[in-house]
């Protein structure tokens, strides 16, 4: 026998229930973020429904409350906004995931209202009140002309609607906190928890007796309107007591998703201290994570400031994150617009930029040695110092090397010092000979080297003490030593007999300016032994 039937699979409320509150969220504290932006969007939807003449009553203070009451045990939260009807909480509350807010969205889409202006999305945000929460109350009374209603439920599947004798319009939110939940209660807690969420919700939201909020961060705003005092102040507001930036960018793009902030560099003492600081992640001015290692090019994460994307999928898991499709244009975008600033401050001031350069090279090579299409564009603006502190674009060192550090195969050889003071020996004695030598002494260094000799064409990079400089760079001409060959080979066996492991001496000084003995370490091994000594990784991450 055969079947074949089709049919509806359906959800046991009972069960999915207590998933929905325990495990949707791993952090309990987020309940208030999910209920103060319940009432955030109830009070931009009653905004939205006056200024499109559908409400025509005054809208009044619109100052969202939070208040504790340690005796009742109870957190409340109160909003002036639009409200419900007994039939509207049915439909909105008690259906779990059918959202009030892309209804809306939907319903008034044609008249201008964008997705951006409403935070909810899903449905399923006011079910985290049950994560701290043994019953919860919604009092609420509609901007239309109906009864005022209240909504009780303990958690399970039950709920009980009756009437209530609220005259005001809006939405008090009642938890009755749960045993295990009482930190909530404590004044600070929540203070902490408002302010971390909730600090540039677009609604004035007071605790305490005090507005926690700035409601049009800059980021918001048009960045014709900000002057450098507004940036910087806003960075000391994110970071207190951390040292100015050296230059910021603020974001701003509405297609293909839409995305505002504001990116700082700051200034790097010492590149092994990685930045504490990290870049805040906001979705319609409610701070997500500052967990953005998904969304933030890893290169990129040394840099600060905030993100602020309704396009970023809110209360989902790193996995899911880093599937995400947003997610990956974001992070090309991000890498873009900042390839585009550095370029910009190298065209338009050199000099600024130079002086700059010891905070920002690092993050241009790594960069370039993480992501390929950041190379292509930082290759422009990417410096190059030389032991004489001039710095040099790649394709000017080029230039200036072209005529005198070829080798008898036509290619380039650069070489470099990773330590100015130690290796100052072979850095002078090729200084003599005409040659440039680079200081490549950072942690990176290594690794950017790797990264252009995979890159530039007919060009390798040879340490300042690699080998005897006619053989570092081998023009094909046999060169006289001013010494005669006893000398040398006395002279060798002498410092032979010091040298240490890794080592090997050599004897062949051109004239008497010369160092008559050099000891060199064959470039590749060297190489091999820095890198294990990394562990193949950049030493500072
Ligand atoms: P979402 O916000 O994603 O739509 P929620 O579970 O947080 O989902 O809320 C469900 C719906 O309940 C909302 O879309 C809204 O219609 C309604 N609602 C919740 N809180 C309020 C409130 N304070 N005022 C008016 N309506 C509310
Ligand atoms: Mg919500």
């Amino acid at each position: 026998t055969t079947f074949h039937e089709k049919g509806n699979i359906s959800i046991h409320t009972e069960n999915i229930f207590p998933i929905i509150k325990k495990f949707l969220y791993s952090d309990h504290e987020i309940f208030l973020r999910e209920l103060v932006s319940n009432a955030v969007d109830a009070t931009q939807k009653i905004k939205r429904l006056a200024s499109l003449g559908e409400y025509g009553g005054e809208l009044g203070d619109l100052t969202i409350k939070v208040s504790v009451d340690k005796e009742a045990k109870t957190i409340t939260i109160s909003d002036k906004g639009l409200g419900m009807t007994a039939d509207e909480i049915k439909k909105y509350i008690n259906q779990i995931a059918f959202s009030g807010a892309l209804e809306f969205v939907e319903k008034y889409k044609d008249q201008g209202v964008e997705r951006g202006a409403i935070i909810g999305q899903f449905g399923l945000g006011f079910y985290s009140a049950f994560m701290v929460a043994s019953q919860v109350e919604i009092v609420t009374k509609s901007y239309q002309d109906a009864p005022a209603a209240r909504w009780i439920c303990d958690g399970s599947t039950e709920f009980e609607i009756t009437s209530a004798d609220k005259t005001e319009r809006g939405t008090d939110i009642i938890l009755h906190v749960a045993p295990d939940s009482e930190e909530f209660l404590e004044q600070y807690r929540l203070n902490t928890i408002l302010e971390k969420y909730g600090k540039f919700l677009p609604i004035p939201v007071e605790f305490d007796g005090k507005v926690i909020n700035e409601t049009e961060p800059i980021w918001t705003k048009n960045p014709n309107d900000l002057t450098d005092e507004d940036y910087l102040k806003f960075y000391e507001t994110l970071y207190p007591f951390s040292e100015k930036p050296l230059f910021w960018i603020h974001l701003n793009v509405d297609y293909p998703f839409n995305l505002t902030g504001i990116l700082y560099f700051p200034k790097i003492k010492n590149e092994l201290q990685l930045s504490r600081e990290k870049i805040q992640l906001y979705s319609r001015q409610v701070f997500i994570t500052d967990e953005v290692k998904d969304v933030v090019p890893d290169f990129l994460m040394l840099l600060h400031g905030v993100i602020d994307s309704p396009d970023i999928p809110l209360n989902v898991s790193r996995s899911f994150l880093q599937a995400d499709a947003n997610v990956k244009k974001i992070n090309g975008y991000i890498t873009r617009k900042v390839a585009d600033k550095l370029n910009e401050l190298f065209k338009n001031d050199r000099t600024g930029y130079e002086e700059k350069f010891s905070d920002i090279g690092l993050f241009i090579k790594y960069g370039m040695v993480s992501d390929d299409k950041f190379y292509d564009k930082a290759k422009d603006f990417v410096l190059l110092q030389s032991a004489d502190e001039k710095y040099y674009t790649l394709e000017e060192y080029k230039t200036k090397t072209e005529a005198t550090q070829k080798d008898k195969d036509d290619s380039l050889v650069w070489l470099y010092t990773t330590d100015a003071g130690k290796q100052d020996a072979y850095i002078q004695t090729a200084l003599t000979r005409g040659y440039d030598v680079l200081k490549l002494e950072g942690a990176i260094d290594p690794h950017f080297i790797g990264k252009m000799e995979q890159k530039l064409e007919k060009t390798s990079f040879k340490r300042v003490d690699a080998d005897s400089l006619d053989r570092l760079i081998d023009k094909g001409v046999t060169v006289e030593s001013v010494l005669s060959e006893d000398e040398k080979t006395s002279l060798k066996s002498l410092f032979e007999g010091v040298a240490g492991a890794g080592y090997s001496v050599d004897v062949q000084p051109l004239s008497s300016d010369e160092l008559p003995v050099v000891l060199t370490q064959n470039e590749f091994m060297r190489r091999m032994n820095d890198m294990s000594k990394m562990g193949g990784q950049p030493a500072f991450f």
